[in-house]
């Protein structure tokens, strides 16, 4: 039995790529040296999957920032505003088109999938003249043959590549991108030749949207494009590779029934239906490749119950033709265990990064294929029965209060205009009253004294000074500009989600878990191991101190239940929706301390709601509900007269409006700028909305200064759409990556705009 991988991160066990990158991009190192470095990489990664026994290893999964960039570069579809003119395309304008330079901004970036991953998107129109441009994939598979490693090269499908484009500036925006699909068909097949030419005997081609609502058309364009490519991959064995999700039959039947296709990939893990789609009909003669091994987690496998899984495949498709696999690219998990230093023994035993799991396909494959390594496995069912019986993932009390919430509902028993009149009795702000989203600039000075307390290298007397005296500067300053509802500033946060993490059971840390989110940006999150509990109140004492330096409501400030699950790695052993309701649970005894404590105005942060958004239209009603449910666990109860605002960083929430208001806060803070139009055509189109908004009045991405004239005129663009009285005015999300000398101005013109315009009303 032959095992495969779908993909493997490239970042390196240390970031190493990540610190090339940087300094190659800062001037500090040459071309050669980013390109040491990545050779280096590829070579330790294709080595480690040789040497674990890996049949089909992955070439061209590396990549110096994104793959489907990669792929705009081998097409030769680099957007005129880059002053490309042709020949092999280099560094310059590859990193132009993923980061901008000094006189043309970046391509757009958006969310891979349902990953926190970003791609950049294509920009194409009907002149865009493809040629083949980077020869990166077929350099890659020699660099591995000449290290004695036959690979499997990757390319991002051709009709996946059209439909996650976008038609460029310019052109008509109901331009078919379909329709470019025989000129980037001539391009692929020349790279496919090139391939077959340097010897590859397999191609991998990611096909991931097959896993989307596709209508009938779209997926027509498979059927044409992997026949039109027929003649070209003849002689190869051609894998067309699907995951994150189930693979509607629709689609199943349409992929299956390819004659130039050889061999399918299929996520198990996250797609259990496709298993019956599989049961019901495999055609005979070509490889099922099984990712039974998860690549979006970092949980070990349960061997155990994988062996079944493929034991039941292998009567279906045969033993030579059934392959184990990952559900999808390990790009999408932490990189290898053995640098976690700070993790205990019992923790580490129940998980496995993509180094690990790597081993695990073999292993799986080997036991198939009756050369099973009974030590292997019964260490893994002795760390699965641990984890499985421990203490410390178990909490009854915990299990019980979350098991009865299910099934009922929760919600202030109040309407929020009843609520929003009883809160303005008590908090007295002005029309238009103006607020931020909570954290001001992390300076170098605020970052040095957490690191340094937390290295214990001063006391937490010290750091409890330092902290305050930041606080002090925040709400002096806020006052000074004259903002209604002030904020701490969030100095003490790292994060705004480890920050809680870290002081809730049931959270591990890792210190080299990362996982890349963009270009050289990696994120670390959390492991949520156990049942959630709040062992102590996380927020009461720094947001009282700081109400205790001013008069004006001081806003508390929390990360609500939903981002928390959607920004950590979640066990795997309940449904996501069962842990979402234990982190409820624990931010609801954070809320109701805070009111005690006399905080009249907290917010739970919502940034992430949208994004777990899963990725069928069919399963979108049941993750709103619970996670819009846990949200309203959150803050069901408060009195009237305490206020809840939810802030979301992202403004395409047009399908999913009614769920946000039926999250029912008092007050909504949701980025806009850098899209008013999206945002406020929704209440254009006439939908209801009755609580407190506050659109974002500008960018805080940008160092960019907004004038008083462009918030002003913002401002009244949305009272064009929405009542003076709900209106909020506020950036778009929190200040920490901008300096104080953009904060200040900024808002001092947003402060100005809105008296204004209170004096017009
Ligand atoms: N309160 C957080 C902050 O201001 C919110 C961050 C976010 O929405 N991503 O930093
Ligand atoms: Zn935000």
């Amino acid at each position: 039995m032959a095992s495969h991988i779908v993909g493997y991160p490239r970042v390196g066990p240390k970031r190493e790529l990540k610190f090339a990158l940087e300094s190659f991009w800062d001037g500090k190192s040459r071309a050669e040296d980013l390109k040491k470095v990545s050779t280096d990489l590829r070579a330790s990664i294709w080595k480690q999957q040789a040497g674990a026994g890996i049949k089909y290893i992955p070439s061209n999964t590396f990549s110096y920032y994104d793959q489907v960039l990669d792929a705009t570069a081998t097409l030769g579809a680099v957007p005129p505003r880059y002053g490309w003119t042709g020949g092999e395309i280099e560094f310059d304008t590859y990193f132009s088109m993923a980061r901008g330079n000094a006189s043309v901004p970046a391509m757009e970036m958006t969310k891979w999938f349902d990953t926190n991953y970003h791609f950049i998107v294509p920009e194409l129109g009907p002149d865009v003249n493809f040629t083949y441009s980077s020869h990166k994939a077929v350099e890659e598979y020699k660099e591995a043959k000449a290290l004695g490693i036959d690979t499997i090269p990757v390319l991002i499908g051709p009709v996946s590549y059209l439909l996650l484009s976008k038609p460029a500036k310019g052109v008509d925006q109901s331009f078919s991108l379909l329709s470019l699909l025989p000129k980037v068909l001539a391009i692929y097949k020349e790279v496919v030749a090139d391939l077959k030419a340097a010897g590859a005997s397999w191609i991998q081609f990611d096909e991931p949207t097959l896993v989307l609502d596709l209508e009938s058309h779209k997926l027509q364009a498979f059927t044409d494009a992997y026949t039109e490519l027929a003649s070209t991959l003849s002689g190869l064995n051609v894998l067309i590779e699907t995951y994150f999700a189930d693979i509607p039959a629709e689609a199943y039947k349409t992929i299956t029934s390819l004659s130039s296709v050889t061999a399918y990939g299929f996520d198990l893990v996250r797609g259990t239906k496709t298993l019956d789609l599989i049961k019901g009909g495999f055609p005979s003669g070509k490889y099922l490749f099984a990712g039974v091994v998860d690549g979006r987690n970092i949980w070990a496998n349960d061997l155990a119950a994988s062996i079944s899984t493929l034991q039941a495949l292998e009567g279906i498709v045969g033993k030579d033709k059934l392959v184990v696999s990952t559900s999808n690219s390990l790009l999408h998990t932490a990189v290898d265990l053995v640098n976690e230093n700070k993790l205990d023994d019992e923790i580490k035993s129940w998980l496995a990064f993509a180094a690990q799991k790597v081993v695990e396909v073999n292993a799986l494959a080997n036991a198939l294929s009756g050369n099973k390594d009974e030590a292997f496995f019964s260490a893994n069912a002795a760390a699965l029965a641990s984890r499985k019986s421990s203490p410390r993932v178990n909490n009854e009390a915990v299990q019980k209060a979350a098991a009865a919430l299910k099934g009922s509902d929760h919600r202030r028993a109040t309407t929020v205009s009843a609520r929003l009149d009883a809160q303005q009795k008590k908090l007295n702000l002005p029309i238009l009253p103006t607020t931020t989203i909570g954290s001001f600039p992390q300076t170098v000075e605020v970052r040095r004294v957490r690191r340094e307390y937390k290295a214990k290298k001063i006391s937490e007397e010290e750091y409890v000074t330092a902290i305050t005296e930041e606080i002090r500067k925040v709400v002096e300053l806020q006052e000074e500009l004259d903002i209604d509802v002030l904020v701490h500033g969030e100095p003490e946060r790292n994060d705004m989600v480890e920050y809680f993490g870290e002081q809730l059971s049931g959270f591990a840390f890792t210190v080299n878990g990362w996982v890349q989110s963009y270009g050289s940006r990696c994120v670390k999150p959390p492991i949520i191991y156990g049942d959630v509990s709040r062992p102590n109140a996380m927020t009461v004492f720094w947001s009282s101190k700081a109400q205790s330096l001013t008069k004006r409501p001081m806003k508390g400030m929390l990360t609500g239940p939903v981002t928390i699950l959607n920004w950590s790695f979640v066990r795997d052993d309940q449904p996501r929706s069962e842990t979402c309701y234990q982190i409820a649970l624990a931010i609801k005894d954070e809320v109701e301390d805070l009111e005690k404590a006399g905080i009249n105005v907290i917010q739970i942060d919502e940034a992430a709601l949208r994004e777990g958004l899963p990725l069928r239209k069919s399963e979108h009603a049941h993750y709103l509900d619970w996670s819009v449910h846990s949200f309203r666990i959150t803050n069901v109860g408060v009195q009237d007269t305490t206020q809840i605002h939810t802030h979301m960083c992202y403004s395409h929430f047009n399908d999913i409006i009614h769920s946000i208001i039926d999250m029912d806060a008092d007050v909504i803070t949701i980025e806009n700028s850098r899209s008013d139009e999206k945002l406020l055509s929704v209440f254009r189109e006439g939908v209801k909305y009755g609580a407190g908004i506050g659109p974002g009045v500008y960018d805080i991405h940008s160092p960019r200064i907004p004038p008083t004239e462009e918030i002003y005129d913002r401002i009244n663009k949305m009272l064009a759409v929405l009542e003076k009285n709900i209106l909020w005015v506020n950036p778009d999300c929190g200040l920490k990556t901008r300096k104080y000398t953009e904060v200040k101005p900024a808002l001092t013109n947003l402060v100005t705009a809105a008296k204004r315009i209170r004096n017009e009303l």
